[in-house]
């Protein structure tokens, strides 16, 4: 079976490689025609353990193929998976503009009966919209194509283990002949498949990552809590987790979630409530909750330093989380931002995300070694929970701090440890 791929970001390229290595011919189609030439020399344009080297695998194989010519590509493949992004609008919406984009180029290129898969994470309502796309004026080309809503589930730094083993394949549609279809392209996953209304897979997505967020910022009210009665949120987590009907994942108490998915999926959420008169108040109270969460560090910083005007601070990690260097919606943009407000001398250190955040803040001080950034600081703010920042040599830090004081944005250490060390140590919810 030939597969074209639209999108070759985190999910298109993961999926692209993924169905190469099943056995599927796939082009993957992207509009940046630098991440099309660096894909045909062999390289990831992001950092995605694992998918270098399996892109190099199928690429031997000669199963896979990158191309800017979304025209060519579509009149010969007849399963089309849309993997586009999706941000967010100013109002909170998702902007569709490049999932039409590809509709109309779909509906201009329509030689034979095409399935068009969206991946794409895509408000309710859009499967039916880009239906009437492709149908055209009078739904004239109605009985040449399907459109199928096959919302994706994988985590970044994570993708590929994800793609692979994932808990449900959700495919809404209503033509069966397509949905036999697609039933086939996973046919190798051993997991439940829902075959399901395009108008609930879509939901389906938007309300699982929208309570895997809320689950977040709950935990982090509970450890904000924690904190003034002298408690500590990691026993309280585990106590609760054990019960199955809460689970112990996603209780981790920090400075808050960001990335490209969880805030803009419930924003979107919330205004496709709004659409139907619907105020979604728990949604928005989840997101303020983790807007304060964010800049959690100042307060602590300040419940030490006094005054942050003129002090030196170094923060360890930029991106939205370990294993990768995407620093979209990231805890460490509103810190800096907050810092640089307050006057405060900045210092960063992160082993894949610094090129993305030079592009923001250019004027701030990159270090590559958590050491150098530490010398002369006045504190430092753990933000992104990096393996390497676990096994960091913290009494070699100690003397080159001004001020012994750590600010364990995501509980990485041990308190007693590091008090034992002689740091002023602040976690998140830990007496
Ligand atoms: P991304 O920004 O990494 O990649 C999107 C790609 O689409 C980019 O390479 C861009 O150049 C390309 N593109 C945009 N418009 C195009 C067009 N008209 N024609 C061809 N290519 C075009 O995005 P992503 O993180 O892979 O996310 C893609 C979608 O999947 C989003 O809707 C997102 O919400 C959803 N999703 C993301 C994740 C995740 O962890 N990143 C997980 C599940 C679902």
């Amino acid at each position: 079976m030939k597969i074209c791929v639209i999108g070759t970001g985190y999910v298109g390229l993961t999926t692209g490689v993924c169905l190469a290595e099943s056995g599927f011919d796939v082009t993957c189609i992207d509009k940046d025609v630098n991440k099309i030439r660096q894909l045909n020399e062999g390289e990831v344009p992001f950092h995605e353990p694992g998918l270098d080297s399996l892109l190099k695998k199928v690429m031997v194989g000669k199963k896979i193929k990158f191309s800017n010519k979304i025209e060519s590509a579509i009149r010969s493949n007849d399963i089309i998976f849309i993997a586009v992004g999706t941000p967010s609008m100013e109002d909170g919406s998702a902007d569709l503009a490049a999932v039409f984009e590809v509709a109309k180029s779909i509906k201009k290129n329509l030689n034979a009966f095409k399935i068009l898969v969206i991946k794409s994470t895509v408000p309710v309502g859009t499967n039916k919209k880009v239906a009437a796309i492709l149908a055209g004026r009078g739904g004239k080309s109605k009985t040449r194509f399907a459109v199928i809503s096959n919302p994706e589930f994988l985590r970044q730094g994570k993708a590929l283990a994800d793609y692979k083993n994932p808990h449900r394949i959700v495919i809404g549609g209503t033509n069966q002949r397509a949905i036999d279809v697609i039933m086939k392209v996973y046919a190798g996953c051993h997991c439940p498949l829902i075959v399901t209304s395009p108008e609930n897979a879509e939901i389906i997505k938007y309300a699982s990552n929208s309570f895997l967020a809320m689950k977040i910022s709950y935990i982090n009210e509970v450890a904000n809590i924690c904190e003034r009665y002298n408690a500590d949120i990691r026993e309280v987590a585990a106590g609760m987790g054990l019960d199955p009907r809460i689970g112990d994942r996603f209780l981790e108490a920090g400075i808050g979630f960001g990335g490209s998915c969880f805030p803009k999926d419930m924003k979107a959420l919330v205004h496709f409530a709004d659409l139907v008169d619907y105020d979604f108040k728990l949604l928005k109270a989840a997101l303020a909750v983790n807007e304060r969460q964010k800049l959690l560090p100042v307060e602590k910083l300040k419940k030490n330093l006094g005054s942050l005007r003129g002090r030196t601070i170094g923060l360890l990690g930029l991106s939205f989380k370990a294993d990768t260097d995407d620093i979209r919606e990231a805890s460490s943009i509103a810190l800096i931002n907050c810092l640089l407000g307050e006057k405060v001398k900045v210092r960063v250190t992160d082993p894949r995300a610094e090129k993305n955040m030079k592009r923001l803040f250019p004027e701030i001080n990159y270090f590559d070694s958590p050491y150098e950034m530490a010398d002369g600081c006045d504190g430092l703010i753990l933000i992104t929970e990096w393996p390497e920042y676990s096994a960091l040599d913290f009494k070699r830090i100690k003397p080159k701090l001004k001020k012994p004081l750590l600010i364990d944005g995501r509980n990485l250490f041990d308190p007693k440890t590091m008090k034992k060390l002689g740091f002023i140590y602040e976690g998140i919810g830990r007496n």
